[in-house]
């Protein structure tokens, strides 16, 4: 089993060298671990293609019970799949949403990080999709020792309107 996440987050325009883009579109490179970007560039709006290679992150995640483990895409996205089950968040937006709490990470100066706190940056994310799938990932990703945990979780994420990404 091989870790990724995307490398190049930052894509240079072509055109005049800028480095703030958008993506446009998003497509998976059959039989290839790439993808397929559209891009438009923010200053000149010119339009490109990218294709983005998937390479190894060297990120720890610690988890609550100390264990360390190396950070896993398809695990992230698996889970956030899970919390999205039958509700209307598809299979794009929940890519996206990784890709955007990937992007987070790779400019985090450090290479370890707290399960909790990956799970806190995805229901930032979450919570703007679907508010059942957010409840759902939230319980299962942030390790509540017992209801009461998660009762006071919920009633707090009624007042609190963000995580802090600054983390
Ligand atoms: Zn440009």
């Amino acid at each position: 089993m091989v870790n990724n996440t995307k490398c190049c987050v930052y894509m240079i325009c072509p055109y005049c060298n800028n480095e703030d883009t958008n993506v446009l579109e998003s497509r998976g490179l059959p039989g290839d671990d790439g993808v397929r970007r559209r891009r438009q560039c923010k200053k000149c709006e010119k339009r490109f293609t990218t294709h983005e290679r998937i390479v190894n992150i060297d990120l720890k995640v610690v988890k609550k019970n100390g264990k360390v483990e190396q950070y896993d895409r398809e695990k992230l996205l698996k889970g956030v799949g899970k919390a999205c089950y039958k509700r209307k968040v598809g299979k794009e937006q929940i890519e996206n949403l990784v890709d955007d709490v990937e992007l987070r990470l790779l400019n985090r100066k450090t290479t370890e990080i707290k399960s909790s706190d990956i799970g806190k940056m995805v229901l930032n994310r979450l919570r703007k999709l679907d508010e059942l799938a957010y409840m759902r990932f939230a319980s299962v990703y942030m390790d509540f020792e017992n209801a009461q945990e998660y009762k006071r979780f919920v009633l707090s994420s009624k007042t609190v309107n963000n995580f802090s990404d600054d983390i």
